[in-house]
């Protein structure tokens, strides 16, 4: 049998590695068309900024190391230029020009998903930059090693957008946030996104909420923004950090199933409308558990775990379905931890779900012990049934704990009562006896 999979990072490593633990016998190529494989892309922002010293600790695995432990043929630099269905071959591009086809009897697509570059003036000038890739890091990082850079323009108040003005200001550089919509942080309810914006203002960094960049102009170094506003912002580099799009293109042209929200279509298999074509990670759009409406979902957690399934329903020997992820999230910003699961207020209002929701705003852990912070959980969820739609939390120390075991009851469909019988460890550094998730359920019973 030969495998061949298209992308050679979180979904596409995963599952060759995945592949050859259950198949010892196959063929499996990978090809990427970047330089590397496996490498960690929620860590380029803490490279830029200097949190990741080492450019080499970015790589779990080298292309040459990941082919010779699992005996498989990792082609670097070696884009996927179409796919020929009816006599299943691929078509290959190498860096140095050189095109060849090769066959495959079960195709895997992880393409990932790219930037969002909206249609602007100036869009194209040096020293705007998106980041995507290790390509576009040592892009930006050389930018800033070799330019005056004192002033820096993030567009998009995303978490990549808030971890790179951290990560710029922590190289001292000044730096604006202009984003579209009134609130940062969109998974998250605008009574909660408050608390990062007057965050990011006691760390000076400028925002510009509700307003949109209209044009670009670089003079010399300095590179100026118009806004819708009529405001003109300068900097000497601008980050667009405005989104991403499920990259679908060798799908669409080979007529894979492209669905309403933009992304590949699959099954519950991961199987795309090609039985010998898969695909996973933040190329494919699914079924949202909680509304069944098709969505995207651009996080590495899932496409890791679609790499595993996938896998093992390529080789066929055990089928396992997919479930779908709700969308757990987390990001640093500054001395905060930002993080969601699940359905937020303005969401639910968007679909036309009846809800209800509750804020509690208890102690991280016990008051009466050193450096308790106030931590912010909101929850919503079913009037009647009291069903767990969606929690969001921000604070400075314990979020994600919280987060993530409101995930786990979200995922199984579990409601308020489920936060009052949720067993947690204790101890004052750690929590209160009524922990914050605890609390949040005995206020919505
Ligand atoms: P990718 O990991 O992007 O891999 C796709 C690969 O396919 C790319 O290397 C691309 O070059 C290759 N490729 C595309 N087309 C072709 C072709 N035709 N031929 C050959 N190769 C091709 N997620 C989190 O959950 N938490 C985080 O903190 C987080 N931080 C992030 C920070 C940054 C800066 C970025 C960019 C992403 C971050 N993410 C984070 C998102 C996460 O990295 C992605 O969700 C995940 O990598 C998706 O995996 P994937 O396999 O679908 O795509």
């Amino acid at each position: 049998m030969r495998y061949v999979i298209v992308g050679g990072v979180a979904g596409g490593a995963t599952a060759a590695a995945r592949l050859r633990r259950i198949d010892e016998k196959a063929e499996i190529i990978l090809f990427e068309k970047g330089q590397n494989i496996s490498y960690a892309n929620c860590g380029l922002p803490y490279y830029i900024g200097g949190v990741i010293k080492e450019r080499e600790n970015l790589f779990v695995q080298t292309p040459e190391k990941f082919g010779r432990l699992l005996n498989l043929d990792v082609r670097v630099q070696s884009e996927v230029l179409s796919i020929d269905r009816s006599d299943k071959q691929i078509r290959v591009r190498e860096a140095n020009g050189r095109e060849y086809s090769e066959h495959y009897d079960k195709l895997l697509l992880s393409p990932g998903a790219l930037p969002f570059v909206p249609p602007l003036p100036g869009v194209d000038s040096p020293g705007v930059f998106t980041l995507r890739n290790v390509e576009d890091t040592d892009a930006i990082k050389s930018y800033l090693d070799t330019h005056k850079v004192k002033r820096a323009i993030v567009v998009g108040g995303g978490f990549i957008g808030l971890e790179m003005a951290e990560n710029l200001h922590a190289r001292g550089i000044a730096v604006n946030v202009i984003e579209m919509a009134p609130q940062v942080m969109a998974p998250v309810d605008f009574s909660m996104a408050t608390i990062v914006h007057a965050h990011l203002q006691e760390k000076g960094i400028g925002l510009y909420l509700g307003k949109a960049v209209k044009s670009i102009e670089k003079r010399g170094e300095v590179l100026t923004a118009s806004l819708d506003s009529g405001e003109k912002i300068e900097a000497e580099l601008i980050l667009l950090s405005i989104g991403v799009r499920p990259n679908t293109k060798l799908a669409a042209d080979a007529q894979l199933a492209i669905g309403p929200a933009r992304g590949i279509q699959v099954n519950e298999y991961l199987q795309t409308s090609d039985p010998d074509i898969y695909a996973i990670g933040d190329a494919i759009e699914y079924p949202h558990p909680l509304t069944g409406k098709p969505w995207t979902n651009f996080l590495a957690g899932p496409a890791n775990r679609q790499g595993r399934i996938v896998a093992d329903n390529m080789h066929g020997q055990t089928l396992r379905s997919y479930e779908g992820a709700i969308g757990t999230a987390i990001a640093k910003i500054f001395d905060l931890t930002v993080a969601a699961t699940g359905l937020p207020a303005k969401a639910l209002k968007r679909e036309g779900l009846p809800y209800e929701s509750v804020t509690v705003q208890p102690n991280s852990h016990a008051g009466y012990y050193p450096n308790a912070y106030p931590l912010t959980l909101k929850i919503t969820f079913h009037p009647e049934s009291g069903m767990l739609y969606g929690a969001q939390c921000v604070g400075i120390e314990g979020v994600d704990k919280r987060i993530d075991s409101i995930a786990q009851i979200i995922k199984r469909k579990g409601g308020i009562a489920d936060l009052m019988q949720t067993e947690q460890a204790y101890a004052p550094p750690f929590s209160s006896a009524k922990d914050p998730v605890a609390l949040a359920g005995y206020v919505a019973d």
